[in-house]
């Protein structure tokens, strides 16, 4: 059976003491409360290692936002997926639309860097979604289809299953714009039937699909309610332990 997921994506937000600060506040929150969903903080690189010694593993997951597409060697700045598995992060974000918008990050990158992460046990958690212009022009299945293709269709079934999926529309990330929960629905049962197509029901029916965009506490819950939203992808709300928790409340 798929999971429900509520992860935290703080981008490049929070010095070293904050985000210490801000994990054990999340951490302590989920303790003593019984979550109806696995509950994960992707949080930078340079925090990774002191977080991981502050929280429980069996309560809070722990991954970083992006990883290199290369293991090693001359790569000034990068940060490889040994690196960021040797943390004790298990969680990696990937194909984020501000990689892809800002970093060049393309398919091919993709493929590598997905690669990269599962040869190293860190769980992918892949983002998809299009730009506003390809939601208004009607474009906005094709562009997730071919994000899907692209990134990760050259998967084993096996493989595949290892993958979490975050349908992210850009219009809705940061803007205070959510998707509605209908539209939500309607592209994660479109991502779920090219999944289906792809790899057979059983694979489709297991994979976990996010919703990530303008996420808060006041509509997760109806986003969530919906029979193809398995949780959210949490950019903003995720940068204070009440209204992150307030969304791992929501299921
Ligand atoms: C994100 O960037 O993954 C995200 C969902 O951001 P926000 O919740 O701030 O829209």
């Amino acid at each position: 059976m798929r999971k429900n997921i509520v992860a935290g994506n703080w981008k490049m937000n929070t010095t070293l003491p904050e985000g210490i600060k801000l994990a054990e506040e999340v951490n302590a929150a989920l303790k003593g409360f019984s979550a109806k969903c696995d509950v994960v903080i992707c949080v930078p690189f340079t925090h990774l290692a002191s977080i991981n010694n502050v929280i429980d593993k069996e309560l809070l997951g722990l991954g970083a936002e992006n990883c290199a597409n290369h293991v090693k060697g001359a790569y000034t700045g990068e940060v490889s997926a040994p690196m960021v598995a040797s943390t004790g992060a298990t969680y990696v974000i990937l194909g984020h639309s501000e990689r892809r918008q800002y970093y060049g990050e393309t398919s091919e990158t993709l493929r590598e860097k997905v690669r990269l992460a599962l040869d190293n046990n860190l769980t992918p958690i892949f983002c998809v979604g299009e730009v506003l212009e390809e939601r208004e022009n009607g474009s906005y299945f094709e562009v997730v289809k071919c994000q899907l293709e692209e990134g990760l269709f050259n998967l084993s079934a096996e493989e595949f299953g290892k993958i979490i999926l975050a349908y992210e529309p850009v219009w809705a990330i940061g803007t205070g714009k959510t998707a509605t929960d209908d539209q939500a629905q309607e592209m994660h049962a479109f991502i779920r039937k090219t999944i289906e197509e792809k790899y057979g029901k059983e694979v489709a029916e297991n994979t976990s699909i996010l919703y990530g965009g303008s996420c808060k506490p006041s509509n997760a819950a109806a986003l969530f309610a919906k029979p193809d939203v398995d949780g959210g992808l949490i950019g903003g709300a995720a940068l204070e332990a009440e209204s992150f928790m307030g969304i791992v409340k929501a299921f």
